[in-house]
């Protein structure tokens, strides 16, 4: 596996194995990789013939006051599990590498990135379209892998691809749980053992929303109301939003209907946590 620092060392890796005929895969993350993660690398080893991943905590997308500084940052048992698990090349630069002094170009995908998330995190979505743009046009990939746990990201980047024309595929993956239906994520590790446990709730509460659905409720106030029950028996719990929302436009949905997402991001004690489910009643 080659470990590359900088887009020079990245282009020129990918360059020879294009030329050999292999099909690049790509997995951006921002590392402290876990199983989430590991999915990813392992849909993409699957379906390509060298694939590469970014290890990049981007500072572009955490808002003033997030946690930048504190996001954990493992690299040596993160080039491990990405040896173990067959990765080509990890790239790994520098935030000076990544961003001109004075950058004056972003990608910023409009009305998709004003709901859900993009209502407390205001400059985040801009700061993820914005690297993987640049991430797209250095790695020049193929096929590139994101998980469907941060839905409204994956939503945003099919659409920035669509509309501008990328040369490249976008997988979604499922999300990757935990037994007790926590979803796998970085931020997890901010959690006490009792937030752990707490957390589960989370997924509770999309379970019960999907019980509903299935037996025939379709007014959201209703189930909003029934998730919002289970989520407020965390005792620090702060819900930032519980929305039911159609799953191309994020447009709020007062009956379930077609394709609905049901998102909900929460703080417990100060971790920010969120989760989704996908609901298809087209079919
Ligand atoms: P991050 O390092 O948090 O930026 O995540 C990198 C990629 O891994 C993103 O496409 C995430 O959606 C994906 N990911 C994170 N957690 C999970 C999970 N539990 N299951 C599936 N994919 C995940």
């Amino acid at each position: 596996m080659q470990v590359a620092k900088t887009i020079k060392e990245v282009r020129s890796h990918v360059k020879t194995a294009r030329s050999e005929g292999k099909k690049i895969g790509f997995v951006p993350t921002m590392g402290a990789l876990h199983i989430g993660h590991i999915s990813l690398i392992e849909r993409a080893v699957k379906d390509c013939d060298f694939v590469v991943v970014s290890i990049f905590v981007n500072p572009t997308q955490f808002g003033p006051g997030e946690d930048f500084k504190k996001y954990p940052r493992p690299i040596e048992t993160d080039l491990k599990i990405c040896r173990e698990h067959g990765v080509d090349l990890v790239f790994n630069p520098t935030p000076k590498e990544m961003y001109a002094a004075e950058n004056l170009t972003c990608v910023n995908v409009e009305k998709l990135t004003e709901p859900l998330c993009g209502r407390s995190r205001p400059v985040h979505f801009r700061g993820v379209t914005t690297v993987c743009a640049k991430l797209f046009n250095i790695v020049a990939a193929d096929i590139a892998y994101f998980g469907q746990k941060d839905a409204q990201q994956a939503i945003v980047i099919k659409r920035m691809v669509a509309d501008l024309n990328m040369p490249v595929e976008i997988e979604i993956c499922p999300t990757v749980r935990e037994a007790n239906g926590l979803a796998i994520s970085s931020r997890n590790q901010y959690l006490s053992e009792q937030q752990k446990k707490d957390a589960t709730l989370i997924y509770k509460s999309l379970q019960k929303c999907q019980e509903m659905i299935s037996a025939g409720v379709k007014d959201s106030k209703k189930i909003i109301s029934e998730m919002q029950k289970i989520l407020q028996r965390i005792p620090s719990i702060k819900i930032e939003y519980i929305s039911i929302v159609d799953a191309e436009m994020l447009q709020k949905l007062d009956q379930i209907a077609g394709e609905a997402l049901i998102a909900v991001a929460v703080k417990i004690g100060s971790t920010r946590l969120i989760d989704n489910i996908l609901i298809d009643k087209s079919k």
